[in-house]
């Protein structure tokens, strides 16, 4: 492939790419949206495979490399299952970090095009920036990734003067910076790169550490921007125009996200990401907590869900995590229908949090087909219960708890919830008392006009199909 041909390539990839994060952004659209980021992706590695930059003695080698990479990710789409979603991306975006860490290293010990002067400089602090976004985002993914899957607590973990040694390992970083441009030669360079890359691999783990439950949506979107700006500085290092792009859109794309989700917890991006939001004013704090009994609790059955829901005329479903959890979904569809049939306004209300990554219950919901036109956003509904007779949460738990308004000294103190108390009944589906992922009791479960419909949502939600229908 001549070189104009794969230039020619590469942006008609970056359009697609482009185009693929238009569609994206909307419901209608996102499948389409999917698509155009398939194809864009197919042409930008034909382009790079058979462009002028790689030789035949190559090829075989990005084969192998292919083949077991595409081999490992047709695995994981078989095994992962869809409630394992935001720990796979976790997953994926070390992987981003810990590639760009190994092409800085390459791109520092290869020799073939020797540079001086300016652009000497330029590429070398290339190198060390790309190594140290690469780093971060590296070990802060997997710490996420462990954060995600429970295997460690969401309690955050507050070193003393953390602030400090943040500021003291940012001023190593810089006078390492200045030593590894000054060096005289590779070996030398090494040293101060290493010990950088350390450095940047504990900042990692810290920064993620220091992040409490209820704030991880944040870290969430802000590590998948930083494995934007990894590919970035990927792109950088091996002078490739459309790794450079693509990086970029993710980036970018990825800190608007993290600022809709900080404006969505009504949080400060920088105190986020300093830490200590989360921590509770000695609340507990550890994923699935037994909350302590403050209060009855109201049970109701399946059986008696199905008559209120028979006899009202307005209904709004707060989907959250452990609909996921349940794959209740296609059951949610199924009773949003038979009621819709009997002239019930159903709505759905959906928190930006809501789930264990962005956009989590609108994917579950337009998976099982619920019509996007009934699927509402927090703001635009949160108005409506008090008009509202029944408000169904799914396995929902953090978005509905009124301790956000109520209690300055909580975890989520300040978050924007959905108003379920404010409906005429409110019913909270879910198996036990246990917490959710903030750790956070939630004095909904004990309101005078609240029922618990105690079990798992799949299950409670066909049962309740069924005396719907009889
Ligand atoms: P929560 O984690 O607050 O609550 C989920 C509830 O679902 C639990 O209390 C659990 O209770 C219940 N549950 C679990 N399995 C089932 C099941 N099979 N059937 C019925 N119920 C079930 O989820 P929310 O969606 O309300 O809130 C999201 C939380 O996750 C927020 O704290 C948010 O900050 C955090 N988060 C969000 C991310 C995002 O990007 N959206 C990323 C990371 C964290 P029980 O065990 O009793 O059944």
């Amino acid at each position: 492939m001549s070189a104009n041909l794969a230039t020619a390539s590469y942006i008609g990839a970056i359009i697609l790419f482009i185009l693929s994060l238009g569609g994206l952004s909307n419901p209608e659209t996102a499948r389409r949206g999917n698509l155009f980021g398939m194809l864009g992706m197919g042409l930008a590695v034909l382009a790079t495979v058979f462009g002028p930059r790689v030789t035949a003695a190559g090829i075989p080698w990005i084969v192998a490399a292919m083949v077991i990479g595409g081999g490992v990710g047709l695995y994981a789409s078989k095994v992962v299952k869809m409630t394992q979603m935001p720990e796979l991306v976790a997953l994926m975006h070390s992987l981003v970090g810990l590639a760009a860490c190994l092409v800085g290293f390459a791109s520092y010990i290869d020799t073939s095009h020797p540079l001086t002067g300016a652009e000497k400089t330029i590429h070398e602090l290339e190198i060390y920036i790309g190594i140290l976004i690469g780093a971060v985002t590296f070990t802060g993914s997997l710490i996420a990734f462990g954060k995600l899957n429970g295997k460690i607590g969401g309690k955050p973990l507050l070193l003393p003067a953390r602030h400090w040694l943040n500021l003291a390992g940012l001023l190593t970083v810089i006078w390492f910076g200045r030593e590894f441009v000054n060096a005289p030669s590779i070996q030398a360079g090494m040293i101060p790169l290493v010990v950088m890359t350390v450095i940047a691999l504990l900042f990692g783990v810290h920064m993620v550490m220091a992040i409490g439950g209820a704030d991880m949506p944040v870290v969430i979107s802000m590590l998948n921007s930083y494995s934007g700006w990894a590919a970035a500085a990927t792109g950088f290092m091996l002078s490739n125009d459309l790794l450079i792009v693509v990086g970029a859109l993710v980036g970018s794309s990825g800190a608007i996200l993290s600022y809709i989700m900080c404006r969505a917890m009504n949080r400060n991006f920088f105190s986020v990401i300093a830490g200590g939001f989360g921590s509770g004013a000695g609340k507990p704090a550890a994923k699935g907590d037994a909350a302590q009994p403050a209060g009855e609790v109201a049970p109701i059955s399946a059986l008696e869900t199905a008559e209120l829901l028979k006899e009202a005329k307005s209904v709004i479903i707060v989907p959250g995590y452990g609909m996921a959890v349940a794959q209740a979904q296609h059951t949610v569809f199924e009773i949003t229908k038979h009621l819709r049939e009997k002239g019930v306004n159903i709505r759905f209300g959906i928190h930006p949090v809501a789930g264990r990554m962005p956009g989590h219950m609108n994917v579950l919901l337009a998976e099982a087909k619920v019509p996007y036109d009934i699927v509402m956003e927090m703001d635009e509904l949160n108005d409506d219960f008090p008009a509202t007779d029944v408000a169904m949460v799914i396995g929902a738990n953090d978005i509905v708890n009124p301790s956000a308004q109520d209690d300055p000294g909580s975890p989520i103190a300040g978050m924007p919830v959905l108003e379920v108390w404010k409906a005429k009944t409110s019913i909270v589906m879910k198996r036990s008392m246990a917490s959710g992922y903030a750790g956070v009791d939630n004095p909904l479960f004990y309101k005078e006009n609240n029922r618990m419909l105690f079990g798992d949502a799949k299950k409670m939600l066909d049962e309740v199909l069924v005396v719907l229908k009889t």
